[in-house]
């Protein structure tokens, strides 16, 4: 294969599944040249709204864009796949640090740099994944751009957690809600990038709740036997839980599969705890639902003990957004657990 070749072949991006509605309307406005200069795209976690960003960023700076998006043979659409494109800035969570974060110095050496003249005549896009992660001072550094827009820059912040974002800095945004996709969308896209077939496939699809990113996540992190984990768990007296012991059986089988590779422990550690999570949160909803209809506790995990299911979700649902927000995995599973298992 010649190196050309080579590069088309990474000048690919993924097409996006589901969502139309949406990115049509922000596609024709981008083609139009009426599109709002900053969008909050937000939505649960792994349902495409960074790949969503990707398309729309690119077809901003597409010279030979269309109403259904950019070309994606040129130079510029190119170079946006490559991540060489001079007007393309992206912020990330400085790495390191278990507690990443996006510095204030990061935003304001981007908040210089979007007044310099284009490189490739277009206009500029700033794309900010994980947003929540600015933190106030970073988010108050942002604001002032915000509210005196460079001509033709697009700012895509992208969240799952718009909560976060202070009042006045998503007021400057046009927000675009993602919604979960459908089961046989999340099945296409799994078909699309492995070879999971049968059971894997069915119980990934079904994990999902419409998150290709969940089902990718059950599929390349054990999810299976993680989920046998959680039910032998839940099926023992939460008086015997060992949370820092299961907590560190759990993770330890962390050697990354061949899909994982590429990433530190602490990004496979984080993603295998958002796996544990959600899987606490479906199968302690399915007790709870099963002791509901039989009129019993579900077996010898008395799910009453946690206080009720609404407190049970609203624990996974905390343990979740700790994660997101960088608290150490490990930590708020820990967390997590003995709070599940206190009355
Ligand atoms: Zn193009």
């Amino acid at each position: 294969m010649s190196s050309t070749r080579d590069e088309e072949d990474r000048a690919f991006l993924p097409p996006l599944v589901g969502h139309e509605g949406v990115m049509a309307e922000q596609l024709e406005a981008i083609h139009a040249g009426r599109v709002h200069h900053a969008l909050c795209l937000t939505g649960p976690w792994g349902v495409g709204k960074a790949l969503a960003a990707r398309h729309l960023g690119r077809a901003f700076l597409c010279p030979d864009r269309t109403q259904q998006g950019a070309c994606g043979a040129c130079r510029s659409c190119r170079r946006v796949v490559l991540e060489s494109h001079p007007d393309w800035q992206e912020l990330r969570p400085s790495g390191g640090s278990v507690r990443g974060s996006i510095s204030v110095d990061q935003v304001r050496e981007m908040t210089e740099r979007v007044w310099l003249k284009p490189g490739e005549g277009q206009g500029r896009v700033v794309l900010i994944e994980e947003a929540h992660l600015l933190g106030e001072v970073g988010q108050n550094a942002l604001l002032k751009t915000l509210e005196e827009p460079p001509p033709s820059t697009l700012f895509l912040l992208v969240t799952p957690r718009a909560a976060e974002l202070l009042p006045t800095v998503l007021s400057r945004c046009q927000i675009l809600r993602f919604s979960p996709l459908s089961g046989e969308e999340v099945r296409r896209i799994l078909q699309d990038k492995g070879s999971w077939r049968g059971e894997d496939l069915d119980q990934a699809v079904e994990f999902s709740e419409g998150s290709p990113g969940a089902a990718l996540a059950f599929l390349e992190g054990q999810g299976r036997f993680l989920r046998e984990r959680v039910r032998e768990l839940l099926a023992t007296p939460s008086g015997e839980w060992d949370p820092v012991g299961m907590v560190q059986e759990l993770l330890a089988s962390q050697a990354a599969s061949p899909a994982e590779e590429g990433l530190t422990l602490t990004q496979v550690k984080r993603r295998r705890a958002l796996l544990l999570v959600q899987l606490l949160q479906q199968e302690g909803a399915r007790r709870f639902r099963a002791s509901l209809l039989e009129g019993q506790p579900g077996g010898p995990y008395d799910p009453s003990l946690a206080g009720g299911m609404e407190k049970w979700l609203d624990r996974c649902f905390q343990a979740e957004q700790n994660i997101l927000w960088n608290l150490d995995p490990v930590l708020a599973l820990e967390i997590l657990l003995m709070d599940l298992a206190r009355p």
